[in-house]
């Protein structure tokens, strides 16, 4: 959730892809909703979530660039992969993220 206030600061931050919609800054890179709705999976799909958010594909590739998905109670936030990583563990590792299943 992004107020007002917030979003007309210049120091807002903004997405990762398009750089241009602001994003939530609790993550590393965040990815813009709309942005987000082009992520394609390993096989070149549309990016799945699962049944009620729980989990989905990782990593997810949005204009040939990986990025990975954190998948929360509330949903799910997409990150900019700057380090081509292997796995989400690794994604957590280098950018100082708690890592959890
Ligand atoms: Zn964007």
């Amino acid at each position: 959730m992004i107020d007002a206030a917030r979003a007309d600061k210049d120091d807002v931050t903004r997405c990762s892809i398009c750089g241009l919609e602001p994003v939530e800054d609790a993550f590393p890179r965040a990815v813009c909703p709309r942005c987000d709705a082009r992520a394609l999976n390993d096989a070149a799909a549309p990016a799945a979530v699962g049944p009620a958010g729980k989990g989905g594909d990782n990593p997810v590739y949005i204009d040939g660039r990986q990025c990975w998905r954190h998948y929360g109670i509330d949903g799910w936030v997409t990150m900019l992969d700057l380090h081509n990583c292997r796995d989400y563990y690794e994604f957590c590792k280098k950018n100082g993220l708690p890592y959890r299943e």
